[in-house]
């Protein structure tokens, strides 16, 4: 048996944690809890070989996925959780892995990740669905910074993140998170996998970050023309883009005017946010 499994065989079991702490799930965290070890170490290994990497969860809650990721090889994981009541049943898991546990008592929306530990880095999460897609695209703006991102968020945001052009789920999350890393829906799952259960399924994407990342004020420019474009989307291009240039801009990108926003590639939303940046400089 592993030193590891050793220690957390002194700790009381996860179900009893959340009673002895009282740890009742809140929605307006959006706190539904993984108790299944098999589900969570699933996920933990969805990081591929943890080995010397630096591992950031959001949202431990009663540390169910937090137990999976210390079972790996991980080197450190910060875990950074903004509800009070889990912080004391948290603090008892750190106390027994003082030198790889840290917690971070904050809210995930007003924190600089990358400050939490050094690189190689990836944050591993079942994500509060209220605040998933803020969370996802703030760490898309520097994406350069995480080696992956193993996210659990409602299924359907997930399969947006992973659309493909000319499809109904296909919008600014893809263009967003597929600009900048290969998406992957790794697994799914079933509100009862839960507890308590959502009303909705859930799915985990996987986001390999690529090589070259875009600069903040092109990822800006994308932010602006993927607005615009998909804020009106049933409309041709030339109207939807009016704003930031129209049919003056689509010309110079060769691309035809009358086309919808849903229809374009990645590439071509990639020449827009070019143009439309140099247009401005
Ligand atoms: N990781 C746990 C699990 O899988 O059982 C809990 C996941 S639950 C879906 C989301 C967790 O995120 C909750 O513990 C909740 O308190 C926490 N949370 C919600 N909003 C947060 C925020 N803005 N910053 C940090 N944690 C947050």
């Amino acid at each position: 048996m592993s030193q590891t499994t050793e220690r957390l065989k002194t700790l009381p079991s996860l179900r009893d944690s959340i009673i002895r702490h009282g740890l009742e799930a809140r929605k307006a965290l959006g706190q539904h809890f993984l108790l299944d070890p098999g589900i969570c170490s699933h996920i933990a290994s969805l990081g591929g070989t943890l080995e010397g990497r630096h591992i950031i969860e959001i949202g431990p809650g009663p540390g169910g996925l937090t137990r999976a990721l210390l079972l790996t090889k991980a080197e450190t994981i910060s875990a950074v959780e903004i509800d009070p009541r889990a912080w004391p049943l948290l603090e008892e898991l750190c106390d027994a892995f003082p030198e790889r546990l840290s917690l971070f008592r904050q809210d995930a929306l007003t924190l600089d990740a990358t400050t939490l530990c050094p690189a190689p880095r990836q944050i591993i999460a079942n994500l509060p669905y209220n605040v998933a897609t803020p969370l996802l695209v703030g760490w898309l703006r520097q994406a350069a910074q995480w080696e992956r991102l193993i996210l659990m968020f409602q299924k359907e945001v997930a399969e947006r993140i992973c659309a493909e052009p000319g499809s109904s789920a296909y919008g600014r999350l893809a263009v967003l998170s597929q600009w900048c890393a290969d998406c992957s829906v790794a697994m799914t799952l079933p509100p009862g996998a839960f507890s308590p259960p959502p009303k909705v399924s859930s799915a985990v994407a996987c986001l390999v970050p690529h090589k070259n990342q875009p600069s903040p004020a092109l990822f800006k420019a994308m932010e602006q023309v993927t607005a615009a474009a998909f804020g009106q989307r049933r409309k041709m291009l030339r109207a939807s883009l009016k704003s930031i240039g129209g049919e003056t801009l689509l010309d110079r990108v060769a691309i035809d005017p009358t086309r919808r926003a849903e229809t374009l590639t990645i590439e071509e939303f990639d020449r827009l946010a070019r143009d439309h940046l140099a247009s401005r400089s």
